[in-house]
């Protein structure tokens, strides 16, 4: 068994075609069977090298691995004119010289009296020899086949046009090409976008008109804004690799788009193993989906809570570097992963997060001081020091009973001194539990900070 993935490189890989991606891909993991990426990139104009390494990089920070391919569809255009030609030499395809002109006005008079635009078959049986080759479609009769996704699906062929296989310079188009491939590739499932649904009818009919067999069609509803427009740029319809930047985790973004359009009762959190398992066609909801980012967040905060630091340290690797932070200054990455695991609903907040640990900074947060650095902290900070720098065993605990112990002997809160603290340890207020930050930034490092605090507060009394 096979399905494919069959992207035209024309842009970025985004949310809707990572979504058909995945449901093909699970759908031959489910039957193990083979999924091939194939890029479609007859369009010379359009397609580009950027889009073709942009839907690669996307499917590989998805793990959406091909068994087959990428195939080229550009590499593959004397296979499209050996069976443009055999068209041609059965009759079911003919040349035609209209011209440009004479088609738009065929158009406009068409549209005028309100009927659908279609050609009139003039050059139907010209004979000619050269011009766009166009394909005979029947005259009479249905096309009629079962999506897995929409039921019975009934098209009569006068709505359906003579359409051109291919141009003039016999570069071929997309409703052949795609026959052509899917056949000779042995798709046995073509899943994608109903934005395809207008042009499955032409395809079986070529099918029929090659005598090849048929594969099964699943058309997968689109996926509409929260607004319940569609979706667009201003939604998230982005590229896929924009939710890398932004912190996502690919296990998390894989399990939200599973859920764009697919449910398996009120389930919300997949394995990928689960969703192999448990994925169907039939499961797929007829109706559209909509995209939510909120719960793309909760899941992905699911997702770095649950998962091990030595995980996240994998996808947190392209975030350190893109942000330069130099791991090597300061306590083990796995340890600081931990601290900020539950914390994060982003892997951008958990970066951002890490800072204070492996960069001094030279300032703190004016708001921030304003409220927590005075007199009273000035004599909270000056026993902090005092009883820290005796502390022999640098840890959380230790760390924690020393806090404990300045509260008793002042009578305040451990608020009062938290406060002031996580921000001469951060200097943004930022930062989890402070005994376990403060045994993380080490010793020198929090002594060296509380100092500055001082400073700061000497400074601007
Ligand atoms: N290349 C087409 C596209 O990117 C998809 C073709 C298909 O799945 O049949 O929209």
């Amino acid at each position: 068994m096979k399905s494919r993935f069959a992207p035209s490189p024309t842009g970025y890989l985004h949310l809707g075609g990572a979504r058909t991606a995945l449901f093909a891909w699970l759908w031959a993991k489910k039957q193990k069977g083979n999924f091939v990426l194939r890029i479609e990139d007859t369009d010379q104009e359009r397609s580009t090298q950027d889009s073709i390494n942009a839907i690669i990089d996307a499917m590989q920070w998805l793990s959406l691995d091909c068994d087959e391919g990428p195939y080229y569809q550009s590499e593959r255009f004397d296979r499209y004119k050996e069976v443009v030609e055999h068209l041609l030499s059965i009759d079911k395809a003919y040349y035609c010289e209209c011209s440009q002109d004479r088609l738009q006005a065929l158009r406009d008079e068409l549209i005028s009296n309100g009927e659908k635009p279609k050609y009139d078959g003039r050059c139907a049986d010209k004979k000619l020899s050269s011009g766009v080759v166009r394909f005979r479609n029947p005259r009479t009769g249905n096309v009629i086949f079962d999506d897995i996704v929409k039921g019975k699906i009934s098209i009569n062929n006068e709505e359906l046009d003579d359409l051109i296989i291919a141009r003039s310079d016999s570069t071929p188009t997309y409703n052949l090409t795609v026959v052509v491939d899917d056949h000779d590739m042995e798709i046995d499932y073509v899943i994608r976008g109903d934005d395809h649904i207008n042009n499955t009818p032409k395809q079986i009919n070529l099918y029929k008109a090659l005598d090849w067999s048929l594969p099964k069609f699943a058309h997968l509803p689109m996926i509409l804004g929260s607004d319940g427009s569609r979706l667009s740029k201003r939604h998230g319809a982005v590229s896929v690799m924009n939710y890398r930047d932004e912190g996502f985790l690919p296990e998390a973004f894989l399990n939200y788009l599973v859920r764009l359009g697919w449910s398996n009762g009120d389930q919300e959190i997949f394995s990928i193993s689960e969703m192999i398992k448990l994925f169907e066609l039939s499961g797929i909801n007829k109706a559209p989906a909509s995209f939510n980012i909120d719960k793309l967040i909760w899941l992905n905060q699911e997702y770095i809570k649950t998962s091990s630091a030595n995980d996240i340290a994998k996808y947190l690797a392209w975030h350190i570097d893109n942000q330069s932070i130099d791991t090597n200054n300061g306590p083990d990455l796995i340890k600081v992963i931990e601290s900020l695991k539950g914390r994060s609903k982003t892997l951008i907040e958990m970066v951002d997060g890490m800072k204070l640990f492996y960069h001094d900074f030279h300032d703190f947060d004016e708001q921030l001081a304003a409220k927590h650095f005075n007199s009273n902290s000035k004599i909270i900070i000056n026993l902090l020091i005092e009883k820290l720098d005796k502390l022999s065993n640098w840890s959380a605990e230790n760390i924690h009973e020393t806090v404990k112990n300045i509260c008793v002997e002042l009578d305040i809160g451990f608020g009062k001194v938290g406060q002031p603290f996580r921000l001469a340890l951060s200097g943004n207020g930022k930062a989890g539990s402070i005994d376990i930050v403060a045994e993380l930034v080490g010793k020198n490092r929090t002594i060296n900070r509380l100092r500055m605090a001082l400073d700061y507060i000497n400074l601007s009394s």
